[in-house]
């Protein structure tokens, strides 16, 4: 039976560790927090695969351990989580019912990382695609997407950059 979302404004201190998650809602979660084959990853994968293109997995060399690499292209995807790593979307802008400070700063953690990993690899001269969970709701824009940036020249070398 549906429960009646009785979202209480910040500040509510009563029951302490309630647990207001509905089953789903749990799992949602679960599925989230797993790093590896979520379901948007396998959507992307397979798209690339069928695009006829050859890649990596989970690249632990590289800063954040890029979800597929393309090493002749110099050419790395991030899938990410429209939740976790706070997209603009509406679901990377919902705010969770409970332990809203906590949650909150452990996404914006995500966030500040993920911008790091993002200037690390652009530094060090790879091209860098982030594909939304939300994007791939729509396979053929997705792969519309996918195949442009694949077949975008490499970037040229900056002089200035060592290695
Ligand atoms: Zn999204």
């Amino acid at each position: 039976m549906p429960r009646s979302s009785a979202r209480s404004p910040a500040g509510g201190e009563g029951r302490a560790v309630a647990d207001t998650l509905t089953s789903s809602q749990r799992s949602k979660c679960m599925a989230a927090i797993r790093g590896k084959d979520t379901q948007p990853e396998l959507i992307v994968r397979s798209i690339v695969h069928r695009l006829g293109f050859r890649f990596r997995l989970h690249a632990t060399d590289l800063p954040g351990k890029p979800d597929l690499v393309f090493r002749s292209r110099r050419a790395v995807v991030l899938v990410h989580g429209c939740y976790w790593h706070m997209h603009t979307c509406k679901r990377g802008r919902s705010t969770p019912a409970t332990n809203v400070a906590f949650w909150r700063a452990k996404r914006l953690r995500t966030r500040t990382r993920d911008r790091q990993i993002l200037a690390t690899l652009r530094r060090a001269n790879w091209r860098v695609l982030v594909v939304w969970e939300c994007q791939c709701r729509d396979a053929m824009a997705l792969s519309e997407v996918l195949l442009t940036f694949l077949t975008a020249p490499k970037p040229q070398h900056r002089k200035s950059t060592r290695d």
